[in-house]
């Protein structure tokens, strides 16, 4: 199964994609997660997106349309995959379908996890993520913790630079103005579930698994 997990920064895609990902046993593909890995292994596009990261902007598409290129073709995505964080913008999302069309992926769907922008904003600066598996968790749950409770990793939790507030709100109008109109153009395609991403985790996949059985 091919699926895409969209909605603004901070709603619940990662965490979703994560347990999805083992639920229907596909690749979970970050595109976040591909460039924190090419940072911390110090390549040139690593260091290059970082700082375009650290300031809430998006990677030039050229380059995002390179790596999810390179991740679909290879035998993991071969039975489908579930990308989070991408497409971001419509030129991507064009170059996506086309890509589908060559690798002969027809059947698709997008899930819109949507949720109000204070909500979103709370969630993100609450946010800590374990730099060994990449797990993301709410301070809250986690504040009296030295152990990760995915991985067992020790004192692994940090917060991402751009999960700052001052970051946060950079991302969110790119999100409004540059990522938001996906959404539209998809809309002939008659893909898109909406899922309200307010509720608990378990709520939310609930919501997604039942969704996606319908069609
Ligand atoms: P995420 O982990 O999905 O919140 O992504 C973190 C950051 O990585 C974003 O704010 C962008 O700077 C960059 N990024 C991730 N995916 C994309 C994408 N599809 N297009 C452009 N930039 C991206």
């Amino acid at each position: 199964m091919q699926l895409i997990l969209f909605g603004p920064p901070g709603v619940g895609k990662g965490t979703q994609a994560q347990i999805i990902s083992k639920e229907l046993n596909i690749p979970h593909i970050s595109t976040g997660d591909i460039l924190r890995e090419a940072f911390a292994e110090k390549t040139e596009l690593g260091l290059k997106a970082q700082e375009i990261m650290q300031r809430g902007e998006l990677v030039p598409d050229n380059i995002m349309i390179g790596i999810i290129k390179n991740v679909l073709v290879s035998p993991k995505c071969s039975g489908g995959s579930i990308l989070d964080g991408y497409p971001r913008t419509v030129n991507q999302a064009e170059s996506l379908l086309n890509l589908f069309d060559e690798l002969k992926i027809k059947d698709f769907r997008l899930i819109n996890i949507h949720a109000n922008e204070t909500d979103v904003i709370k969630r993100i600066t609450n946010r800590r993520t374990c730099s060994n598996c990449n797990s993301v968790f709410n301070y809250d749950n986690i504040k009296n913790e030295t152990k990760c409770p995915k991985c067992g990793a020790v004192n692994s939790f940090f917060q991402r630079k751009d999960d700052k507030e001052e970051v946060i709100k950079k991302r969110l109008e790119v999100y409004n103005n540059t990522t938001l109109p996906v959404l539209r153009f998809f809309e002939k395609y008659n893909v898109t579930l909406n899922v309200d991403g307010s509720g608990a985790i378990d709520d939310v996949t609930k919501e997604i698994l039942e969704g996606l059985k319908v069609k």
